[in-house]
């Protein structure tokens, strides 16, 4: 995992955000304000767009350039959100991380993704994936189980009544639906373990 493809995790990404698009935005109609899987689109759209200068840069400059280009395009709460994960992950990461530094800069993203957000796992958010995709990273697990173990902690987000974010404002009427970010991260999740696990 020392030399990892750029652009085909790019593509990746932005292939399973755009396909994926109306149902991250019927998640976000039930419990929020419909607008996160156009959000997701434009964002990794934006991203995709730059695909081939990204792939030119050393890894933690590309994600830093990820991150901002997140910030200035995908928009509302989980813009910054995600922003701030590809932010934090650029500064952390080595050129060429091992497994364990990737576990190390995930869990230091994740936390300053949670700070950003002043939010914590069991609120119904996106760190609700978040923080279990790290810990299967850190338990040394193969990018199947992760990728599974996301999907997993996606949808059992369903019975939680949302303490953050838009949904939140639903109170208890958030129950009974999967969180829109926590889905979107679990797709992400899955595209960029599976191509790692191709190269
Ligand atoms: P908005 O809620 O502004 O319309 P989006 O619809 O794009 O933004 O994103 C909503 C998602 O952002 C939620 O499903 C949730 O996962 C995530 N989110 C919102 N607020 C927070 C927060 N404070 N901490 C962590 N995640 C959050
Ligand atoms: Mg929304």
């Amino acid at each position: 995992m020392s030399r990892i493809d750029l652009s085909a995790l790019i593509a990746a990404v932005a292939d399973t955000v755009s396909a994926h698009a109306e149902e991250l935005t019927a998640l976000d109609q039930a419990i929020g304000d419909g607008d996160h899987g156009l959000n997701m689109k434009r964002g990794f759209e934006a991203v995709r767009a730059e695909s081939v200068a990204l792939a030119e840069k050393p890894l933690p400059d590309a994600l830093k350039a990820i991150g901002t280009k997140l910030v200035m395009t995908v928009g509302g709460a989980s813009g910054p959100l995600f922003g701030t994960l590809f932010l934090t992950l650029g500064k952390e990461l080595p050129t060429e991380p091992d497994r364990t530094e990737l576990a190390a800069a995930f869990g230091k993203a994740v936390d300053a993704v949670a700070a950003r957000g002043k939010s914590q796992a069991g609120q119904k958010t996106m760190l609700d994936v978040l923080y279990p995709v790290q810990a299967a990273l850190a338990a040394g697990r193969t990018g199947a189980e992760i990728a599974d173990a996301a999907d997993t902690a996606a949808e059992a987000t369903k019975p939680l009544k949302a303490i953050r974010g838009r949904a939140s404002f639903l109170g208890d009427r958030s129950i009974g639906h999967v969180d829109p970010g926590a889905r979107s991260s679990a797709l992400i999740v899955r595209a960029i373990t599976k191509t790692l696990e191709r190269g």
